[in-house]
């Protein structure tokens, strides 16, 4: 793997939430649900991503490429994967948080009509999932999930 290439996971369903917080930060982070270990290796192999899990059993079967995650809190885990990708590789905005798919930055005009009238109003920059069609855009909710994101890896917030 590359040191210049993006860093590519595969999250298991033992890591809840885990993986839409990853899409948030903009981290490729496809989701996969809990099964059989044998399937889940072939999986990862084939697509070539990095396994994240809370499964020893699954982690040791890949090797050092996987990611184990060791703690079952939240924010330890968003915690240790942006450690092992490397802090700088973190883009928000940049992914579709349900689907994984790079968000496409769109002129404020395409969406008139498309957004809620107050958001047209009220924002500048917009982004628009190529897949889902889903809308994104910078807002105060985005403001304060920021800030808590940047609380958590700078580990000023637990549980
Ligand atoms: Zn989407």
């Amino acid at each position: 793997m590359g040191a210049n290439q993006e860093p590519r996971l595969l999250v298991d369903g033992t890591a809840g939430r885990l993986a839409r917080w990853l899409r948030i930060l903009g981290i490729d982070a496809e989701g996969v649900a809990t099964g059989d270990v044998a399937a889940l290796v072939r999986h990862a192999r084939q697509s070539a991503r990095r396994m994240v899990t809370r499964n020893r059993n699954l982690a040791e079967r890949l090797g050092p490429g996987a990611i184990y995650l060791t703690s079952q809190c939240l924010e330890e885990q968003l915690r240790q994967v942006v450690r092992a990708v490397g802090r700088e590789r973190c883009s928000v905005f940049s992914r579709c948080s349900i689907c994984n798919e790079r968000l496409a930055e769109i002129p404020k005009e395409q969406v008139a009509g498309r957004v809620p009238a107050y958001v047209y109003a009220n924002h500048e920059r917009f982004a628009c999932c190529p897949v889902c069609g889903r809308y994104y855009w910078q807002g105060t909710h985005w403001q304060h999930m920021l800030e808590e994101i940047q609380a958590v890896l700078e580990g000023k917030r637990d549980g």
